[in-house]
């Protein structure tokens, strides 16, 4: 079967094995796994490849080896395994299902019998291939565009609550389906202390990158690539300036159609609700949604909570899984049931996605579209300039 090939993704679906690699008994590689290999960009029919004997390990009796006729160097069927030098490779799956369960990650260490820092590292493993995952997805989606596109904030911080930060969750209207994520950090707001103020101004200082005219600057970008050429992009928001200054700064101003909620006042709660607040809701529900699950679901969203995330790239990564998850696992509504899910809606797959599936094959960051941002957090180069360590993701082999 074609991996990554282009036989399969006709009709605007996404190919992807139900098949974890580890298992395939006839494998045949499509290209080499070494990046700076010219094979690595190849597409389509495989050449060059030969078997190069096989190895044994604990688990499985004989995993093949390939020589890469270009590069002259040897990979083996694991090379293109999310499993790919892991001791553990057994965790991927309830890791990646624990992290969506509400669980912090002592409570998974605990549960399954590890370290903590294997479930920090698998996290962030699980976190870039979700990204490079949506990516592709997205490359499926360009010029197909046609629904409202709900945008709002999710607010939450790193290390402590002197280092705010939003994440933009551009939401489809129809679909539910989450088309990126995009941090906004910005300056601390509200009322504080005479300690507080003196404990922020003892911090080190971090990076805005824009704040949130920039954010929505670049998930608008996001957008644009995926529009359809036949019709503006309808973008809903909650009135906030930003997205009104994103929208004029994107030079197509006549390309997208601003709808604007804004939050009117509510009384106190329990209330009945105005026409105003009625409406607004009613515009913002799937983006509402989508922040209720992310609170509901991931340990460290949670309000009045222990856990919290230390830095901005770990949060980010743990949030590209779980829009993943939002995305081809979930099904839209548990309650009712409507066990679609919202890359259903968009034509990207005809069924639901087991987690087995979603970590059927390893993604190579190399041969994917992935936009600037996405590669900075894949890379780690959003760093948390409190915290003594800031180590990058520049690891080529043990990916
Ligand atoms: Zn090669």
């Amino acid at each position: 079967m074609a991996y990554g090939g282009t036989k399969f993704e006709l009709r605007g679906r996404v190919y992807w094995p139900r098949t974890p690699v580890e298992r395939l008994q006839h494998f045949c590689p499509r290209f080499c796994p070494w990046p700076d290999c010219p094979a690595h960009h190849a597409a389509g029919r495989p050449t060059g490849f030969r078997r190069h004997g096989s190895y044994a390990t604990r688990r499985r009796p004989a995993v093949p080896r390939f020589r890469c006729a270009a590069c002259r160097r040897i990979f083996s069927r694991q090379s293109f395994a999310v499993s790919f030098y892991l001791k553990r490779p057994e965790l991927l799956l309830p890791v990646a299902a624990g992290l969506q369960a509400g669980s912090a990650q002592r409570q998974i260490a605990r549960s399954l019998g590890c370290a903590p820092s294997t479930v920090t590292r698998l996290s962030a493993r699980l976190g870039r291939h979700s990204l490079l995952l949506l990516a592709r997805s997205l490359r499926h989606l360009e010029g197909r565009l046609q629904e409202p596109v709900v945008l709002d904030h999710f607010e939450t911080f790193e290390f402590t609550q002197d280092f705010p930060f939003g994440i933009a969750t551009p939401v489809g209207r129809h679909s539910w389906f989450v088309y990126g994520l995009d941090p906004a950090p910005h300056a601390r707001s509200g009322a504080r202390s005479p300690a507080q103020r003196a404990r922020l101004a003892a911090r080190p200082l971090r990076p805005r990158r824009g704040g949130y005219v920039a954010s929505s600057s670049r998930v608008l970008r996001l957008l644009l690539s995926l529009r359809s050429v036949h019709r503006p992009l309808d973008l809903v928001s909650d009135g906030h300036p930003a997205y009104d200054r994103a929208v004029q700064g994107c030079g197509r101003p006549a390309a997208v159609r601003l709808h604007r909620f804004p939050n009117p006042p509510r009384g106190p709660k329990g209330a009945p609700r105005s026409a105003a607040a009625i409406a607004r809701d009613r515009a913002l529900f799937p983006v509402d949604a989508l922040h209720a699950l992310l609170r509901h679901t991931a340990a460290h969203h949670r309000r009045e909570t222990i856990a919290f995330g230390r830095r901005l790239d770990a949060l980010m990564e743990r949030l590209f899984l779980t829009v993943l998850w939002r995305n081809f696992v979930k099904g839209r509504s548990e309650r009712r049931p409507d066990l679609t899910i919202p890359a259903m809606r968009l034509g990207l797959t005809s069924e639901r996605w087991s987690w087995r599936r979603v970590l059927a094959r390893r993604l190579f960051p190399g041969r994917e579209n992935v936009p600037p941002t996405w590669r900075d957090l894949y890379n780690r180069n959003w760093t948390t300039p409190t915290l003594p360590f800031n180590t990058r993701h520049r690891l080529h082999q043990a990916y």
